[in-house]
C-alpha cells in the first residue's frame, strides 16, 4: 500500500514526517506511522544495527586471528606437519 501526499500527489518517502518532502503540505495522521507502527521500526532498525555489528566483529575478530594467530593453532601445528596447515 503506498501512500500519497493529498497535496502534490507525490509519493510520501518518509511517513515519519509529518510534513510533505517535496511540497510540505501537512501528511494526513492516517498515512503518517502510528506510534505502533513507529515502534516497530524502531525495533526492527535496532535488530538490524545489532546484527551489523555482530558481523562487524566478527570481521574484526577474524581480522585479529590473521594477525595474531590463537596459541590453540600452535598446539595443532605439530600434528598437521606438512600439511600445509595455513594455506
Ligand atoms: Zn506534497
Amino acid at each position: 500500500m503506498s501512500h500519497h501526499c493529498p497535496n502534490c500527489q507525490r509519493l510520501v518517502y518518509n511517513r515519519r514526517l509529518k510534513n510533505c518532502g517535496y511540497c510540505a503540505a501537512p501528511i494526513p495522521i492516517e498515512i503518517q506511522f502510528t506510534e505502533r507502527e513507529k515502534d516497530a521500526l524502531d525495533q526492527k532498525m535496532a535488530e538490524l544495527q545489532e546484527q551489523r555489528k555482530e558481523r562487524e566483529r566478527e570481521a574484526e575478530r577474524k581480522a585479529a586471528e590473521k594477525r595474531h594467530p590463537q596459541p590453540y593453532h600452535h598446539h595443532l601445528a605439530p600434528y598437521a606437519n606438512g600439511l600445509r596447515w595455513f594455506s
